[in-house]
């Protein structure tokens, strides 16, 4: 990935990140720690990305604060509902009450259907592929999304509320909304949703947000992983 403001980043079967605006560097981590010497840079010196790594590790989380990023996200809604458990950070929502779905669109894991894997709990949880038949899958509940839509478009022509006509509408609905974060919060996400227990399909996400973060702070993303993912 080379990082593009506004460029579309495909992720699931119709969803997006996209990286609407940033500021803050890993120089700002380093400005804001060496205020504590009333010094300041304006380039990355030699040793700076020690004195990174030494902050990551002995979390000293604070300095990782000043910077900012803004994502445009088109995501499901049982996604969203993951996602939006992170409370360090702002959110602005698509509204289904000021906003009819025209043609909405919903999830459909086409070819990632798994299997409920019965000695799976919390914190070793399992993942396997659907053992049963995916096209059939696939077919009732396209058709079922089908049938919702109209529902919903039928509710709206005997003149319900968009608020209430929504109601039909399943879990699997696209919604898009604005994630604005810093790194130390954006850590703490990536190290429980880019991870190997946290849900496929908001890893997919927190995979391009990680992507998309790494290119503009390096050397802080570098000492995140080094540190064993683990938010300062
Ligand atoms: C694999 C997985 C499974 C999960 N399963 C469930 C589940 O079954 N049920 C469920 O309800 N949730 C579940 N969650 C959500 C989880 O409990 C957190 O709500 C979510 O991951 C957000 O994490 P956070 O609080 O660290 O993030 P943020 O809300 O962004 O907070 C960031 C950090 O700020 C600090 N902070 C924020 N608010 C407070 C506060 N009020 N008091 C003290 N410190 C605060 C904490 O240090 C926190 O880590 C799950 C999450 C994962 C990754």
């Amino acid at each position: 990935l080379v990082l593009a403001l506004n460029e579309e980043i495909d992720v699931l079967d119709h969803g997006f990140v996209k990286l609407k605006a940033f500021h803050g560097d890993d120089l700002s981590v380093i400005n804001a720690a060496r205020v504590s010497f009333a010094t300041e840079h304006e380039t990355m010196l030699q040793g700076d990305d020690k004195l990174i790594a030494f902050l990551m590790r002995e979390r000293h989380g604070t300095p990782f604060e000043h910077n900012s990023f803004t994502f445009h996200v088109k995501a499901p809604i049982f996604v969203v509902r993951e996602w939006m458990r992170h409370r360090i950070a702002s959110y602005n929502e698509l509204s289904g009450r000021y906003k009819t779905f025209e043609n909405p669109c919903f999830y459909v894991p086409v070819k990632s259907w798994r299997q409920q894997v019965p000695d799976t709990k919390p914190g070793a949880y399992k993942y396997e592929d659907y053992q049963g038949n995916k096209d059939l899958l696939n077919e009732v509940v396209i058709n079922f999304n089908s049938d919702c839509v109209a529902m919903y478009h039928y509710l709206l022509g005997r003149g319900v509320a968009r608020e209430q006509a929504r109601l039909v509408l399943p879990l699997s609905l696209y919604t898009e909304f604005y994630f604005t974060v810093n790194a130390r919060s954006l850590m703490n996400f990536l190290s429980l949703r880019n991870h190997e227990q946290a849900q496929y399909e908001i890893r997919e996400y927190a995979i391009v947000l990680e992507e998309l973060w790494s290119e503009e702070m390096p050397v802080t993303a570098h000492a995140f992983r080094e540190n064993g993912r683990v938010a300062p």
